[in-house]
């Protein structure tokens, strides 16, 4: 019998930020009430501050999902034509909700593990004139495929549609410059890389998308964003909030905003690149062509079910990591970077990875993996300022 201590390893939920959790202590607090404005109000300016954007940014009470389906809602009408960018699950998200809400979508398919081409989309909007808006993923946190954002950006900033971009595992771990590249609608999601639990969405909304919800004849009721707008103004939400996240995202934005968010992003990025690294040492395939800053998807080896691995990891370590989602369950497995992962956190995936590996019947050199990840962090960090608060 060894200690097993629980390890939250996944893209989403992310492990917590220990203050962010200390604070949700303080949930016994009324939301209309001047200290709770406060509180909204530094969070909002924060928010739009991590985010880096002049453009408004707002909270809504409901996981990712909640802000994707409100851009719908919000921003388009009945056999309004869009162009549905989708490469995974996540895309797969998308095309639903469009379709669930009657727009007429011209999808763009990929295979699992590639990106859609920012040329497809340029050719698709040439086709579809009259197209009203371009929807994608920042990183298909499925696959572990990163888009180009920037490059599809100055593509959909020519025409009259608006672009809105799931970037729900795309914020803090890939560059969004939202006001520089022209990003209509960004949506991210509280337990990714803002490192609290799930629970809240967030949207920015370009002044020409705003310029759509004067428009839009979708119904809504909830999910109403100028309404939200409005209450922002004034330091509330319209409907009860989510006061306990709210207070842990207060924590977490102070943190980002300590160390700063371009270096979350390097953080990240930096953890994908020594994870690669040390798969590919391994002998192991990555999945996606383009991977991302958020997730690193891996091929399990030829003849092994990644549900074993992923088992293993649990049942010999107590470490949560993340299978394939829908027909990719059982051939890959995730190794997650967003948020409050360290250099440690990935020591421990790799060596707890190459036991599992190994008990698996698969040939590793114990310790390979591991200096890979070593070497990596020896490069970047060792001579240069480390990542820390
Ligand atoms: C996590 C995630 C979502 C949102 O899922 P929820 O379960 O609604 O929070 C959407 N898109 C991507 C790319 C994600 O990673």
């Amino acid at each position: 019998m060894y200690i097993r201590k629980t390890r939250l390893l996944t893209p989403g939920p992310t492990p917590l930020l220990p203050k962010a959790l200390h604070a949700m202590m303080g949930s016994d607090i009324h939301h209309r009430t001047e200290e709770f404005r406060n509180i909204y109000r530094t969070v909002l300016a924060d928010l739009k501050e991590v985010m880096g954007t002049s453009n408004d940014a707002l909270i809504l009470v409901a996981s990712g999902t909640g802000a994707m389906e409100a851009s719908v809602s919000n921003l388009f009408s009945p056999c309004d034509k869009v162009v549905v960018c989708c490469a995974g699950k996540f895309g797969e998200r998308w095309v639903e909700i469009v379709k669930a809400h009657g727009l007429d979508a011209v999808v763009l398919s990929a295979e699992y593990g590639e990106s859609i081409a920012p040329e497809r989309v340029e050719q698709a909007l040439r086709e579809n004139p009259n197209a009203r808006g371009v929807f994608v993923q920042a990183s298909e946190t499925s696959t572990g495929a990163a888009h180009d954002i920037q490059a599809m950006a100055s593509i959909v900033k020519k025409t009259d549609a608006i672009f809105v971009i799931d970037a729900i595992t795309g914020l803090g771990t890939q560059p969004l410059d939202i006001d520089g590249w022209g990003l209509d609608v960004v949506i991210g999601g509280s337990q990714k890389a803002f490192m609290i639990p799930p629970g809240l969405a967030f949207i920015s909304l370009s002044p020409k998308a705003w310029a759509f919800s004067e428009t839009a004849k979708l119904p809504r009721y909830y999910f109403n964003l100028k309404k939200e707008k409005k209450s922002a103004a004034g330091g509330e939400s319209s409907w009860t909030p989510n006061t306990s996240l709210i207070i842990a995202l207060a924590e977490a934005l102070k943190y980002i905003k300590s160390i700063g968010m371009d270096k979350l992003i390097a953080n990240a990025q930096m953890l994908a690149k020594a994870t690669r690294a040390g798969v590919l040492t391994l002998g192991l395939e990555l999945f996606a062509k383009h991977p991302a800053g958020s997730v690193t998807a891996v091929r399990a080896p030829k003849g092994m079910d990644s549900s074993a691995i992923v088992k293993e990891y649990h049942s010999r370590f107590a470490s949560v990591i993340a299978n394939g989602q829908g027909s990719m369950k059982g051939q890959i497995f995730r190794i997650a970077h967003l948020g409050y992962f360290d250099f440690p956190d990935l020591f421990a995936m790799m060596a707890e990875l190459e036991i599992i590996l190994h008990a698996q019947g698969y040939p590793v050199e114990f310790g390979k993996g591991v200096a890979a990840v070593q070497r990596v962090y020896a490069d970047a960090a060792v001579a240069k300022e480390a990542v820390h608060a």
